[in-house]
């Protein structure tokens, strides 16, 4: 496995597997690797000849009071979980690495990024546009691989792609939890003992809407009204949003016809944690 920085090195090298007929799936992650990550790797290794992982906390996409510096980081615990999965380079360059100075460029996709998260993180997805189109570009991928935890993120990345013909294959992968429930994520270390005791019950409050919806309501407003009286029962848990909406177009709905997304963002302590259920 070799570790690469300089972005012209990672694309000269994807030119040159490119060259030899060799497939590349990337899967672009901001580091503090955990089991969910590995989910996405594990796959990307199984259906490609060569795996790129980028490893790379990404400041265009944190909004100014957001958690740019405390986000947890840990190098060397990334590259052994890399090297254990077989992955053949981790991109791991400094913002400095990525970005000119002068950088003036992005990509907006619209529509899906104005609800959900995109509501209280406003600049937040043009970052990640902008992020993941440097990295489709660099890696020269065949397939890009995205958690379903970051669903609103995996569909807005569809429809860049779709809409802009980019030549690469979204591969979503499901939600890895902790044995408890809690959707594994980076920032959960960040928890306090007690914040992280209660911290399952946003994937119970989700559960409970979902099984409302098993029972047959089809009302959006009585099963987000019951998702939200259950998260608040919980004192310390300050709802961002909790919405149900089309699956994957993003489109705000009042009655369940399809496929849907059932989503939160809820503040718990100074941790802003996502999660959500797609209900078939
Ligand atoms: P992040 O490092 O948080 O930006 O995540 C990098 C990628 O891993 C994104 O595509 C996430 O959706 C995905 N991911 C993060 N947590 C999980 C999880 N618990 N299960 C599945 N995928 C995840």
């Amino acid at each position: 496995m070799i570790v690469i920085k300089n972005r012209k090195e990672l694309q000269n090298l994807s030119r040159k597997w490119r060259g030899e007929g060799l497939s590349i799936g990337l899967v672009p992650t901001m580091g503090y690797l955990h089991e969910g990550h590995e989910s996405l790797i594990k796959r990307a290794r199984v259906e490609n000849d060569r795996v790129i992982v980028s490893d790379f906390v990404n400041p265009t996409q944190f909004g100014p009071n957001e958690d740019l510096a405390t986000y947890p980081r840990d190098f060397d615990m990334d590259s052994a979980m890399c090297e254990r999965n077989g992955v053949d380079v981790i991109f791991h360059p400094e913002p400095s690495d990525m970005y000119d100075d002068d950088t003036s460029t992005g990509v907006h996709v619209s529509g899906l990024t104005a609800g959900l998260c995109g509501k209280s993180r406003p600049t937040h997805f043009d970052g990640v546009c902008q992020v993941v189109n440097k990295l489709f570009n660099l890696s020269l991928a065949d397939r890009g691989y995205f958690g379903q935890k970051d669903a609103q993120q995996l569909a807005v990345i569809r429809r860049m792609v779709r809409d802009l013909d980019m030549p690469i294959e979204i591969v979503g992968c499901p939600i890895i939890r902790e044995e408890d429930g809690l959707a594994k994520s980076s920032r959960n270390v960040r928890l306090t003992e007690a914040e992280r005791t209660i911290a399952p019950r946003i994937q119970m409050a989700l559960k409970h809407g979902e099984s409302l919806r098993k029972a047959g309501e089809t009302k959006v407003s009585v099963i987000k009204e019951a998702v939200c009286a259950k998260i608040n029962e919980n004192p310390e848990m300050t709802i961002d949003y909790v919405e149900i909406v089309s699956w994957d177009s993003l489109t705000e709905i009042e009655e369940i016809t399809g496929p849907v997304l059932l989503a939160c963002a809820v503040r718990l302590g100074a941790v802003r944690l996502i999660d959500n259920i797609i209900m078939e």
